[in-house]
């Protein structure tokens, strides 16, 4: 870059020059790590649809016929557990509880053999979703968004790195809403693996250290209710507990 081009562009590109900033930019959302007092800066939040057969059923659809397919939410949407917010315009938020990955490597074209060199650790995770607006944006052809990315859509556990944790493909994952079973699986049961997801997923995007990936839900999703208590575990990683407000 010559010294005669103009400064806001060497700022851009370079990141190196000092910024002024309209306003103060947003900070980065942040996962905690177990045992750790460095915390995980995330990037995306990414999340594979219907990856349990038994839950491809329960919304309708064949399991055995799809190829994977992948949605977003906001990287803001994360909560970090305790207390989330029952969403605006919905009166049918469901709960889907769901194995996290987390990378702490980026890449395109990934190879399934080398994906899970990529991950940082695992969490536990909320696909909150809005299944009314969801099911009308099915309906009519259009994006999941207002579905599945609203504030407080996507609450995570802590992350246990995987010298802690490995990377688990089998083991029991569930949710309790009031003390009730509501969810019950096994990892074993995703149609796709974590590192399929991430070799898929890095054909459409450049993926990036702080990406989320969302791994799936089992059968049992439902709606929640205002005041509602939810413990989700998978074992061998964690657990999350969150109360609706
Ligand atoms: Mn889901």
């Amino acid at each position: 870059m010559g010294q005669n081009e103009p400064q806001f562009l060497r700022s851009a590109l370079l990141g190196v020059e000092p910024m002024a900033f309209v306003f103060p930019p947003l900070q980065a959302p942040i996962l905690p790590v177990a045992g750790r007092e460095a915390v995980f800066p995330v990037h995306r939040i990414y999340c594979i649809g219907r990856n349990y057969a038994a839950h491809a059923r329960e919304m309708g659809h064949d399991p055995d016929r799809e190829p994977p397919f992948f949605f977003q939410k906001a990287a803001d949407d994360l909560a970090t557990g305790g207390i989330i917010h029952y969403p605006a315009e919905s009166g049918d938020v469901h709960h889907e509880i769901e194995m996290v990955a987390a990378l702490g490597e980026g890449g395109e074209g990934i190879a399934a053999a080398d994906a899970l060199g990529m991950v940082f650790g695992y969490g536990v995770g909320l696909d909150m979703t809005r299944r009314d607006l969801q099911g009308e944006a099915k309906k009519l052809g259009r994006p999941w968004d207002t579905g599945k990315s609203f504030a407080d859509a996507a609450p995570c556990s802590e992350l246990v790195p995987i010298s802690d944790c490995g990377h688990p493909a089998r083991g029991a994952i569930t949710l309790e809403v009031n003390g009730e079973r509501r969810q019950q699986g096994d990892l074993g049961q995703m149609i796709w693996s974590v590192a399929e997801q991430i070799s898929v997923l890095s054909r459409f995007f450049v993926l990036k250290p702080g990406d989320l990936i969302f791994t799936g839900t089992p059968a049992g999703v439902g709606p929640v209710q205002r005041g509602d208590r939810l413990i989700g575990e998978v074992e061998g990683v964690g657990r999350i507990a969150v109360e609706v407000k």
